[in-house]
């Protein structure tokens, strides 16, 4: 379980991107994280992943402050799909095995094997083991990135737009791996998404970060025609149709 509190950050002088973030995600739980471009969502990613630190606040993963973790005990917990992936020139089974890097250190051993293996036969990529990661489609290389951050057996995921390069198909089945993923393996993902149907389609629960701070969360009742007016300054009608919300666009 990933518990924020009162998280503040700014960028050197700027002015406070993040102004006392609370956010509550449970295992298993798909959390989507919306707001407008500049709103924060990179920001908060990167200080959940340790690559910047916060002013204030605290973040929990599992009851354990991640501030007091190591680079590498961070790495181990907390897995991120980033929007585009470069890999270089490695095979799909050599970039997953990569995913193992915080654990084995200098060179891996048979566990770390044993788990790429089963990582690879999880996202069904045993067919495309040996294959150079370059030459692949937009969606296998995202489908590796996942399995990557899949072989760290990390606590939880933070997948950044993880589709925001993809065309429909390869959209769906991301999406549809993440979703996986979060059930059968009983993790916490944080994800950022534009796309509010996709999010309502996903998420267990939403984040709507406006001014610093996660104006609104829930689950799907947070989805108002107000609340999206507010959080993003757009006009838009939501229908039901056969029990689920859906989101059009309202016009200029
Ligand atoms: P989002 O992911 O929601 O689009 P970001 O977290 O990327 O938002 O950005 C939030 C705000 O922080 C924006 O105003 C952006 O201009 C600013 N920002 C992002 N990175 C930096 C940086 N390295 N230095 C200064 N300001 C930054």
């Amino acid at each position: 379980m990933l518990e924020i509190r009162d998280l503040c950050f700014r960028y050197s002088r700027h002015a406070p991107v993040l102004n006392g973030v609370d956010l509550t995600l449970n295992d298993g739980e798909i959390g989507i994280l919306l707001g407008r471009n500049g709103s924060g969502k990179t920001t908060l990613f990167r200080l959940i992943l340790g690559m910047e630190k916060p002013e204030r606040g605290t973040m929990l993963l599992d009851g354990k402050d991640l501030s007091k973790c190591s680079r590498r005990e961070r790495a181990k917990r907390i897995a991120f799909v980033p929007q585009t992936v470069q890999f270089g020139a490695l095979t799909v089974e050599e970039t997953v095995l990569m995913g193992r890097i915080s654990r084995f250190g200098f060179a891996p051993g048979k566990e770390d094997r044993l788990v790429t293996e089963r990582v690879l036969a999880e996202m069904r990529l045993l067919p495309l083991a040996s294959r150079n990661v370059d030459a692949l489609s937009g969606g296998e290389r995202q489908k590796v990135a996942i399995a990557r951050a899949l072989a760290q057996e990390p606590g939880m995921l933070v997948f950044d737009e993880p589709t925001a390069n993809l065309d429909l198909q390869n959209e769906q089945l991301i999406l549809s791996e993440a979703n996986r993923v979060a059930k059968e393996r009983g993790i916490g993902i944080l994800i950022s998404l534009h796309d509010l149907n996709h999010a309502l389609a996903l998420g267990d629960r939403f984040f709507l970060l406006k001014d610093g701070t996660i104006r609104y969360t829930g689950g799907e009742e947070v989805f108002t025609e107000e609340i999206i007016r507010d959080v993003f300054d757009a006009n838009v009608r939501i229908v039901t149709l056969e029990g689920k919300k859906h989101i059009i666009n309202g016009g200029l």
